[in-house]
């Protein structure tokens, strides 16, 4: 692993690139297969799914397992824009979990302390010394991991901010935060992370909503190529947005000011699909809301146009397009696209690569 520090001179650079050369790689980082013991597919059937179903890439993150990318048979014709990138579940003690993206290596687990930080910690220690980088996965399953668990964590750049598993609270309940408000907890309190959409699917023969299918949640990632050095690097300076649903045409992330545009057609082709799971409100108006979200969670400006921009004035500023829906049964869902935050501060500088 080739490690450099990113001065703002060469992060204005690619910042101002993107957009003209990178393209976006849709992805899933969070999947497993029968070698766990409780997945219905083998790790070939799951490969396929993801690339029969258009992602550009996706992690085979088995818990405890090593899955090497090339024993990982594909049938017919593959995409040359399908890549396969090695990782691993890390699936530890006191219920931290966390994906071990572009590792070369088995990541050890078995490593336990009172304090759940030194166990993340552990997480991302051994993950580096395995050439990766740490995701750490969905934090109210069994409400393991708080914010008070996460801020001491050094080099910890990304987490699951949404989980497509129907047991992970990604929105938390009546007593414990949902995983947007522990992001902005984070982000306030001065850590540098990003927040991944996955699948944690599990299920790629049984479809039902209680059942952890594919196809739920993803992130796309703007990037100059797709290699597993260049997606994991992208995703460690924030080029990219989590979906539970909404595409976005244009996601810029300027030094002085956020940019989105929604993609409508891409949008609609994603919520006609019977596997999407929205989140269920009880109001709100139908169409969709763009809002950029500074400090505390703090709408600073919000729009209902498809597409806004805003400055960027405060140490952080981060944008959520919400796409709501009335459905047939006259249920309300809501689908979202979560664009990284970017920073003023200059906190980003020290992320390594
Ligand atoms: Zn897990
Ligand atoms: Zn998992």
């Amino acid at each position: 692993m080739k490690v450099r520090l990113i001065l703002l001179a060469p992060l204005l650079f690619t910042l101002s690139c993107l957009g003209k050369s990178a393209k976006w790689y849709k992805g899933n980082t969070h999947a497993h297969t029968t070698l766990c013991g409780h997945a219905d597919s083998s790790p070939s059937v799951v490969a396929q799914w993801y690339h029969d179903n258009g992602y550009h890439f996706a992690i085979l993150s088995e818990h405890n397992k090593f899955i090497d990318p090339k024993t990982v048979k594909l049938k017919g014709e593959v995409r040359k824009d399908f890549l396969l990138l090695p990782g691993e579940e890390v699936t530890g003690r006191k219920t931290v979990h966390s994906t071990a993206m572009n590792v070369n290596r088995l990541v050890p687990w078995n490593f336990d302390h009172q304090h759940r930080s030194k166990i993340i910690q552990k997480h991302v220690d051994e993950t580096i010394k395995a050439g990766g980088t740490t995701i750490l996965n969905h934090p109210n399953f069994g409400w393991a991991v708080q914010a008070k668990d996460m801020l001491p964590v050094k080099k910890l750049y990304l987490f699951e901010l949404y989980n497509g598993h129907p047991s992970v609270h990604n929105f938390g309940d009546h007593r414990h935060p949902s995983t947007e408000e522990l992001w902005d907890d984070l982000l306030t309190q001065g850590m540098t992370i990003y927040g991944v959409g996955s699948d944690d699917a599990h299920h790629f023969a049984d479809w039902k909503p209680n059942k952890s299918n594919p196809g739920r949640g993803w992130v796309m990632v703007q990037s100059e190529e797709l290699s597993s050095d260049a997606i994991t690097n992208a995703m460690k300076r924030g080029d990219f947005y989590a979906s539970s649903g909404v595409m976005l045409k244009k996601a810029v992330r300027g030094v002085k000011s956020i940019e989105v545009e929604v993609d409508e057609k891409a949008t609609d082709e994603e919520l006609a699909s019977p596997i999407l799971i929205g989140r269920k409100v009880k109001e709100g108006k139908e169409g969709y809301l763009i809002e950029f979200i500074g400090p505390k969670g703090k709408v600073i400006e919000s729009s209902s146009e498809t597409k806004a921009s805003c400055p960027v004035n405060l140490p952080y500023l981060r944008c959520k397009v919400t796409k709501r829906v009335k459905k047939d049964n006259g249920d309300l869902l809501e689908y979202y696209a979560w664009v990284q935050p970017v920073f003023t501060d200059g906190r980003e500088k020290k992320i390594e690569e």
